[in-house]
């Protein structure tokens, strides 16, 4: 007799459209408004990649060790050295980061011993092409993105 009288009456269909109108509460409004409104990701969370400089002087924390390219299971850290004459010392020409192929596993960054190499939370890395896709000393250093988003 229940289950008739809830068929009677539509009883499933108007706990469904409750179930609906509920939802549209501001409070239970869950979609993000992104781009206007950045949403914020977890704190482990590893996006671009970043070369870091040291405040103070304006140069790169990198010491060309190599490690984070070896690290690397996927090959595509590449970096680029020459030797001061006078220092002895290996430094830094270039870097090239290639994120088509990263998987942010973080093991570089793990491996970096001066913390020169950093995954940040950035997650805009969209970019035309493959390309496109290839950062360079200057945008690791900088923070310059492939294509740029505009807010
Ligand atoms: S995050 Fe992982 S895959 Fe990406 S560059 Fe670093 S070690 Fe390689
Ligand atoms: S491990 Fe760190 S210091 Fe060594 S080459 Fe990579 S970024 Fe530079």
């Amino acid at each position: 007799m229940r289950d008739f009288l809830r068929k009677v009456f539509l009883a499933d269909l108007f706990e469904g459209l409750w179930v609906t109108l509920r939802a549209q509460h501001p409070k239970n409004i869950v979609t993000e408004q992104y781009p206007a409104a950045r949403p914020k990701v977890a704190e482990r969370y590893r996006g671009a990649p970043r070369l870091n400089i040291n405040p103070e002087n304006g140069e790169t924390l990198c010491i060309a060790c190599d490690l984070c390219a070896l690290a690397c299971p996927e090959n595509l850290i590449v970096v680029g050295w020459e030797r001061n004459p006078e220092t002895k010392r290996k430094e830094l020409t270039t870097f090239t980061y290639d994120t088509s192929r990263c998987m942010f596993c973080g093991l570089c960054e793990d491996a970096c011993p001066v913390d020169a190499l950093e995954l940040t939370q950035d997650f805009e890395l969209a970019s035309y092409s493959r390309e496109g896709q290839i950062f360079d000393r200057q945008m690791l250093e900088e923070g310059i993105h492939p294509t740029p988003y505009k807010h």
